[in-house]
């Protein structure tokens, strides 16, 4: 039987799924993902305590995040939508000797689920691939106990964004597989802001994530033209 769900590109879930354990190369298609993760990772040990904390990822892919999560001792659940993607992160998970809960469900179906559940949700990388990012917003803050944090990053609808992330990693440095980005599904800051507002998060924050081609290095600060970081919070009932 084939499950269609309204929230998922199958297009896009697939591109995830043909990285298989490219996933884990850390000089593949994924080494911008595990070059920015020390970065995520920081900004969110800087905001949110994760030693005992229930998190969950969503859109965890090969659980690049999710593994920095579980070794930072929070209890982890890593769900996605590409099966092969969730393959390799089990499999990983296991030969890195930790203990991640990972699950083939999709976020809303979860928030129904496990409404309220957890002190840490992240979501990365993944809003731009989606049909509906509202609905994603809103189910991550369903999933949130009152109190807790919620991270999102994504790429901005800036010129900037396409000349870096779309021409310059994609095509120039061959950083990425062409296609990885469609420009229209970027996100402006103000958009995300107000999207999670609307889910009834408060915005604590955003930092920019930037390149240098010339130093090759991510850092985080003011420039959010291409990717960002966004902190939210759910207020408390
Ligand atoms: N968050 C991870 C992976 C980012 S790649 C990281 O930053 O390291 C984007 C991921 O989103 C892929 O694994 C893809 O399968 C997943 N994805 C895309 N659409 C999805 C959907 N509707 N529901 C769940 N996961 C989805």
């Amino acid at each position: 039987m084939t499950t269609t769900y309204d929230n998922v590109d199958p297009a896009e879930v697939a591109k995830f799924n043909a990285l298989a354990s490219g996933w884990w190369d850390t000089e593949g298609q994924s080494k911008p993902l595990h070059e920015i993760n020390p970065l995520r990772l920081r900004y969110i040990e800087s905001r949110s305590p994760l030693k005992g904390q229930q998190a969950i990822d969503v859109g965890c892919g090969g659980g690049i995040l999710t593994e920095a999560l579980a070794k930072a001792d929070a209890q982890a659940t890593g769900i996605d939508m590409g099966e092969t993607a969730l393959k390799i992160a089990r499999l990983h998970a296991m030969e890195a000797e930790l203990t991640v809960n990972y699950e083939h469900i999709t976020v809303e179906q979860k928030a129904e689920q496990s409404a309220a559940q957890f002190d840490v949700v992240t979501c990365m990388e993944m809003l731009e691939h989606v049909p509906d990012p509202v609905s994603i917003i809103k189910s991550c803050s369903q999933l949130v106990k009152p109190g807790g944090d919620v991270f999102f990053s994504t790429l901005n609808r800036h010129p900037k964004a396409y000349l870096f992330a779309v021409l310059g990693a994609e095509y120039l440095l061959k950083m990425l597989p062409k296609g990885t980005h469609d420009y229209q599904r970027f996100i402006r800051p103000s958009e995300m802001a107000a999207w999670c507002r609307q889910a009834g998060l408060e915005v604590a924050d955003i930092t920019g994530l930037s390149y240098s081609p010339l130093t090759k290095k991510y850092s985080l600060g003011d420039d959010v033209a291409v990717n960002y970081l966004m902190h939210c919070r759910r207020p408390l009932d």
